[in-house]
C-alpha cells in the first residue's frame, strides 16, 4: 500500500465524528494475526473509539480453544502410549487439524476411543465407539451471553434418532462406575435443580414450578444484562484502559512467502466443515465466486494467464506436506503472488452430501501458528501451483459479472447519493400505482425493499427460504443445467470503478410481483394471476408446466419442477405444512411467503382489524442479519416500507419496462469515484413512463 494511501486513511479517520478501525478476520490468521489485532486496538484507542464504537465485553461462554501447540502435546502423548482413553465429543480434530500434524495415526496409538458426535464424521470413523449425541436442537444447555445474561437452553424437539446428549451420556456412565459425583443423574434435572439459587434470588412470589414453567415458556433468558439498551459490552467508564507496554508490538516487513502465498479461509456455509453435510448449505452460493457444491481456487487474472488457465480449469496446488487439485476462479480481488481455498470441503466421512466433495486445503498446511495467540496460522504458507491441463467441474450460478450498465445494481458514490437527497422528491406516480396495483377496494398492495448497502451476500435469506417453502435442493449436476430451484438468489456483480478498481455489489432477486406482470398474460390457463392484494398468485394444480411465464419473466426467478424431488425420512420433517409440495412439471417462485400474510390477515380479521404495519415479517426478512430486508403494505404511506421505497436511494430494476414492481431496492453507496453517478434522471431507469 503506498504511503500516500495511508496518509489518506490516516486524515480521514482523523476527520470522522465516529472513527473506528475493524481487525482483519479470519482469512488474514495469519503468523502476524495478533500482532494486526494489537495493531487496530492501539490505532482504536488513539482514536477515543474505546468505550464509543468498540467495547469490550466479558468473555462469553464459547468456551477455551486449546491452542495448536497443546493439540501437538496431545498428539505427542497419543503417540507415545501415555493416553489410554480418548473422549472426543462434538468436534471433529481428524478433519479440522492439518494433516502432517498425525491427529488421526496417533488415534492409532490409544488404547480406547470413544467419539460422542452427532455426524459420522472423520474421527468418529476412526474411533473404537461411538456414542450417538444428540443434536443441539434436541439438548438442554446453559447459555453465558456475558455482560450478566445467562439463559437456559431448553430441546425444541425430542431426540429424532436414539441418542443421548453428551452430558448425559458422561453421567450415566459416572453412575454406572459407581462414582460419587454430587451431579443428579440427568442434565435435564441438574440444569433445573441448579436454577433454584437464580429463583431464590429472583424473590419470586409463586412456587418454583410455576417460576420454573415461566421462565421456560419465555425463552429461558435468566438475566436482561446490567445495562438494558447499551448493547453488549461494558460502559465506556468501565473500559480498560490500554496498556502500552503489553500492547508493545513489531511490525516488520510481512514474510513473504517464495513462490505463491496461500490464504486458507472459512465459509459462510461451513465454517471449519460443520455442515457440509446439508444439503441447504451446498446449494448456497459462495457470496463471491457463486459455486456450489466444489471447492475451488482464487488465482489473480495475471496468474491465471501466466499458468494458462480459466475458471473451471483444474490446477494443482502443492506444498511440503500435500497436494490438492481443484479447478480455477479467477478474481481480481486477490492480489498477483496470493491464491485462496476455501475451508470445509474435502471430507473422507461426515455424510453424502459432504464424502468426496472438493478438497481440504488443510493438507498443504505444516502446522505454522500465530506467534500471538498460538492459533493454527491459516494464511501464508508458501505453495506451488501449476496448470494439469485438465477441466473440472466448477458451477457457478451467476449469469455475468457485471450488469453491463443497464442499473440493475446501483452504485452511488457517497457525494452523488447527498445530492439525490438534496433533490429528492416522492414520485406521486409510484405511489399512485402502488394504490392501482392491488384491487382498488383491497386494503394491502405488498411490497418489499432491499437495501444494497446493507446486503452481505451472506445467503441467509436464501437458505431461510429453502426451510419456509419447501424448496428442493437439486445437487450439483442439475446446478450445472441451471435448474437450481431458489426462489430468492443473491446476484454479484463487479462494477467499474473511476480509477480503474471495482466494487462488489450483492443483489438479492426474487419474484418483483410486479404490478404490470408480464409472465400473467402469456400463460394459458391462468396460473399465474394478479391477486386484489397485488401478488403474482401461482395455483400449482392449474399449472401444464408450458414455461411461457419463465420466458416471459425478464427477472428470471420463475423456476420448473424438472424432476419430482423427494424429501425422504427424516427430511419430511423439515417440510412446512402451510406451504404445498410442488410436483413435477410444475411452476413456482416466491410468493412473499403468501402464507404468512393469511395467517396475519386470519388474526387481524378476528380482532376485527387490518394487518399493522411490523406485524409479521416474510422468511427472508425475518432472517437477514442485516435488516436489508423490509417487507410491507405499499398502501399504508406511513409504512416502514413505503418510507424506504420512497427515499433518496429508491430505485426498481428494469423499470424502463413498465413492469412496476412491488420491490424497490436501495442503492448501495461507495466512497469510491463510480463512472456514472446519480439514478432516476437519466438513463434506461427513467422510461417507465412511457410504457
Ligand atoms: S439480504 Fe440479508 S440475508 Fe440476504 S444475502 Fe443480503 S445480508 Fe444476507
Amino acid at each position: 500500500m503506498p504511503a500516500e494511501q495511508i496518509r489518506r486513511l490516516g486524515e480521514e479517520l482523523a476527520e470522522a465524528a465516529s472513527p473506528i478501525a475493524i481487525p482483519p478476520g479470519f482469512e488474514s490468521q495469519g503468523a502476524d494475526a495478533s500482532q494486526a489485532h494489537v495493531a487496530v486496538a492501539i490505532l482504536n484507542q488513539t482514536l477515543g473509539a474505546i468505550g464509543e464504537c468498540v467495547r469490550f465485553g466479558t468473555a462469553t461462554g464459547g468456551g477455551r480453544v486449546a491452542s495448536l501447540a497443546e493439540m501437538r502435546g496431545l498428539i505427542d502423548r497419543m503417540r507415545s502410549g501415555a493416553v489410554r482413553t480418548l473422549i472426543v465429543a462434538d468436534t471433529n480434530p481428524a478433519f479440522t487439524l492439518p494433516r502432517s500434524l498425525g491427529f488421526a495415526e496417533a488415534m492409532g496409538q490409544v488404547a480406547s476411543t470413544l467419539s460422542l458426535s452427532s455426524h459420522f464424521d472423520e474421527t468418529a470413523t476412526l474411533s473404537d465407539w461411538i456414542l450417538p449425541s444428540s443434536h443441539a436442537l434436541e439438548s438442554w444447555g446453559e447459555v453465558d451471553f456475558g455482560s450478566g445474561r445467562a439463559a437456559i437452553a431448553q430441546p425444541l424437539m425430542p431426540p429424532i434418532f436414539d441418542t443421548r446428549q453428551t452430558e448425559d451420556v458422561l453421567l450415566q456412565v459416572a453412575v454406572a462406575a459407581g462414582l460419587e459425583t454430587g451431579l443428579e443423574a440427568d442434565f435435564a434435572t441438574h440444569i433445573r435443580e441448579a436454577a433454584r439459587g437464580r429463583f431464590a434470588a429472583a424473590g419470586a412470589e409463586e412456587s418454583f414450578d410455576d417460576w420454573w414453567r415461566d421462565l421456560l415458556a419465555g425463552g429461558g433468558l435468566l438475566d436482561s444484562g446490567s445495562s438494558p439498551g447499551s448493547g453488549v459490552g461494558m460502559e465506556a467508564a468501565d473500559q480498560p484502559a490500554l496498556d502500552a507496554g503489553a500492547a508493545a508490538i513489531s511490525l516488520g516487513k510481512a514474510a513473504v512467502p517464495e513462490g505463491m502465498a496461500l490464504i486458507i479461509y472459512p465459509t459462510v456455509q461451513f465454517y471449519d466443515g460443520r455442515g457440509a453435510n446439508r444439503s441447504w448449505m451446498q446449494e448456497l452460493q459462495d457470496p463471491v465466486t457463486r459455486a456450489v457444491w466444489n471447492s475451488w481456487v482464487e488465482l489473480h487474472p495475471e496468474t491465471a494467464d501466466r499458468l494458462g488457465v480459466s475458471n473451471g480449469d483444474l490446477v494443482a496446488v502443492s506444498s511440503e506436506t500435500g497436494s490438492v487439485t481443484a479447478p480455477a476462479f479467477v478474481y481480481r480481488g486477490i492480489r498477483p503472488d496470493t491464491i485462496a481455498i476455501p475451508l470445509g470441503q474435502g471430507h473422507t466421512a461426515y455424510g453424502r452430501n459432504a464424502r468426496g466433495r472438493g478438497v481440504n486445503p488443510l493438507d498443504l498446511l505444516a502446522g505454522e501458528e500465530d506467534r500471538g495467540s498460538g492459533a493454527l496460522a491459516l494464511a501464508g504458507a508458501a505453495v506451488d501451483v501449476r496448470a494439469t491441463g485438465e477441466r473440472g467441474r466448477l458451477v457457478i450460478l451467476q449469469g455475468s459479472d457485471t450488469d453491463h450498465g443497464r442499473k440493475v445494481a446501483e452504485i452511488l458514490n457517497v457525494s452523488a447519493a447527498l445530492a439525490e437527497m438534496d433533490r429528492h422528491e416522492i414520485d406521486l406516480t409510484k405511489m399512485v400505482e402502488a394504490a392501482y396495483d392491488s384491487d382498488p377496494n383491497s386494503p394491502y398492495r405488498w411490497g418489499m425493499t432491499v437495501d444494497l448497502n446493507a446486503c452481505t451476500g451472506c445467503g441467509a435469506c436464501v437458505t431461510a427460504c429453502y426451510a419456509e417453502n419447501n424448496i428442493p435442493t437439486v445437487g450439483e449436476v442439475v446446478c450445472g443445467q441451471r435448474r437450481d430451484m431458489s426462489w430468492i438468489k443473491i446476484d454479484r456483480y463487479f462494477e467499474e470503478t473511476a480509477d480503474g478498481g471495482f466494487q462488489t455489489v450483492q443483489q438479492p432477486m426474487l419474484c418483483q410481483q410486479c404490478g404490470d406482470a408480464p409472465c400473467e398474460p402469456v400463460c394459458p390457463v391462468y396460473a399465474t394471476y394478479h391477486n386484489p392484494e397485488g401478488l403474482n398468485a401461482q395455483v400449482y394444480n392449474r399449472c401444464v408446466g408450458t414455461r411461457y411465464c419463465a420466458n416471459n419473466c425478464p427477472y428470471k426467478v420463475r423456476r420448473f419442477n424438472w424432476f419430482p424431488y423427494e424429501f425422504p425420512y427424516p427430511l419430511n420433517l423439515q417440510l412446512n405444512p402451510d406451504v404445498t409440495v410442488r410436483e413435477k412439471g410444475v411452476m413456482e417462485k416466491c410468493t412473499f411467503c403468501v402464507q404468512r400474510i393469511n395467517r396475519a390477515k386470519q388474526e387481524a380479521k378476528a380482532d376485527g382489524r387490518y394487518v399493522r404495519d411490523g406485524e409479521f415479517m416474510t422468511a427472508c426478512q425475518q432472517t437477514c442479519p442485516a435488516s436489508a430486508i423490509v417487507f410491507g403494505n405499499l398502501k399504508d404511506v406511513g409504512s416502514e416500507v413505503s418510507k424506504k421505497a420512497h427515499g433518496p436511494r429508491g430505485y426498481r430494476v428494469l423499470d424502463e419496462l413498465y413492469t412496476r414492481p412491488a420491490i424497490t431496492y436501495l442503492a448501495s453507496v461507495t466512497h469510491a469515484e463510480m463512472p456514472e453517478t446519480g439514478h432516476g434522471d437519466d438513463g434506461p431507469s427513467d422510461g417507465g413512463a412511457e410504457g
